[in-house]
């Protein structure tokens, strides 16, 4: 059977070469990096350089670089850390598209007594800019909006959403956990005070995570323990991992103007392919900008989760944009923020490639999906 994979915004392959340079800090490079002695001392050096790797991909500081364990505690700690640090008076700015990785730790806040707004998106999710400014205009504020949407892949125009945050004396975290590694950031161009990454979305594997935060951005400690990461985030530090995220960083910065290219003409050629043989497809979302690798395609009178489990039968792996609970197929928040129509959200699929994809796996895909489609169709009570 052929194994396409095309569900790289969930999680990605890691690359062999990460994996090789991990290798050594489980057998022989093993000790403790706070350690004053010579197996700590052997280890610090790789973790230091690892910091630097990350910090090169976005253009900032290795000491503006905290190691967390994932994605979701990136923003968890940039978000309560810099609530507690604005104190009980700051209002959190944020939107209705957000990974609940945000949503969550926002919804707490609001909970325990902040004002939380979650701004709206357009028919092609984006967000108001006037709306975001208002809500600026109404006092200090800490903003977290995401810098491209997981589901559709559609990216905020970060660079302005930092201006108009700056202007207002806000302070600005952005999940970037979608966009690090598949577009350039450069946080001396756009002024975030903090961005989360996660390891597992570009190639090096889960359970690592890192929080840039902008020197002089008040952060009260999320993780408290031992002094590790500059009392930053106490805990011993996952050394193998962190070296594993630094190559995975370096390998992104060197392929990425090369494989944005070349990963948007395999999207674009599938996205091309299927709506040119499906007839009622759709793509959901903004489709100029958007990240490379990521299309959501709807496919309207049918279920996704059906199509998901016919192209799982033939060794396709994509998601749908529905979460199944208790039985009934929701569509997901992003999907109805945006509008989109009862019988498009339901056979909404996302496809997301990555620089392991080929042509023959758009081809196949191309080639196997509309027949698919069509069989569905036939069984739809909404057709
Ligand atoms: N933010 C976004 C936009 C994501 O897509 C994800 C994962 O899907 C997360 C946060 C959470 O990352 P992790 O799974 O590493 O905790």
């Amino acid at each position: 059977m052929r194994n396409v994979y095309f569900d790289n915004n969930a999680t990605t392959q890691p690359a062999p070469e990460v994996v090789e340079a991990m290798q050594p800090f489980f057998a022989e490079l093993w000790g403790n990096p706070s350690s004053m002695h010579h197996f700590g001392g052997q280890v610090a050096p790789h973790m230091e350089a690892a910091r630097a790797k990350v910090a090169a991909l976005l253009h900032a500081e290795p000491s503006e670089i905290v190691f967390t364990g994932c994605g979701t505690e990136s923003d968890n700690m940039a978000i309560r850390g810099a609530a507690e640090a604005l104190g009980r008076g700051a209002r959190v700015i944020t939107t209705r598209v957000e990974h609940p990785a945000v949503l969550g730790p926002c919804r707490r806040l609001r909970e325990e007594g902040h004002d939380v707004v979650e701004l709206g998106v357009d028919a092609s999710g984006q967000l108001n800019l006037d709306e975001l400014r208002a809500e600026l205009a109404r006092g200090p504020a800490l903003v977290t909006i995401m810098w491209a949407n997981n589901e559709t892949g559609v990216i905020f125009p970060m660079d302005r959403i930092a201006a108009m945050t700056r202007e207002a004396g806000a302070v600005l975290h952005t999940d970037a956990v979608q966009a690090a590694g598949k577009v350039p950031i450069d946080v001396r161009d756009t002024p975030v005070d903090m961005l989360s990454l996660a390891g597992h979305k570009l190639h090096a594997p889960k359970g690592i995570g890192a929080l840039y935060v902008r020197k002089g951005t008040r952060l009260n400690t999320f993780m408290l323990g031992g002094h590790q990461e500059h009392g930053r985030r106490g805990g011993t530090e996952n050394v193998p991992y962190i070296v594993g995220l630094g190559r995975a960083c370096e390998l992104a910065a060197a392929t990425l103007s090369e494989e944005r290219t070349r990963v948007a003409a395999l999207r674009d050629r599938l996205e091309k392919g299927l709506l040119a043989s499906c007839p009622d497809a759709s793509v959901n979302g903004d489709r100029v900008n958007r990240l490379p690798n990521t299309t959501n395609m709807s496919f309207q009178y049918i279920e996704g989760e059906s199509i998901l489990y016919h192209l799982s039968d033939i060794g396709v792996a994509a998601s749908s944009g529905s979460a199944c609970t208790s039985g009934s197929l929701e569509p997901s928040h992003v999907i109805r923020a945006m509008g989109v129509p009862f019988t498009a959200a339901h056979g909404s699929i996302r496809f997301s490639l990555s620089r392991y994809n080929t042509g023959e796996d758009v081809d196949f895909v191309v080639a196997r999906l509309p027949e698919i489609v069509q069989r569905l169709r036939a069984l739809s009570p909404f057709v």
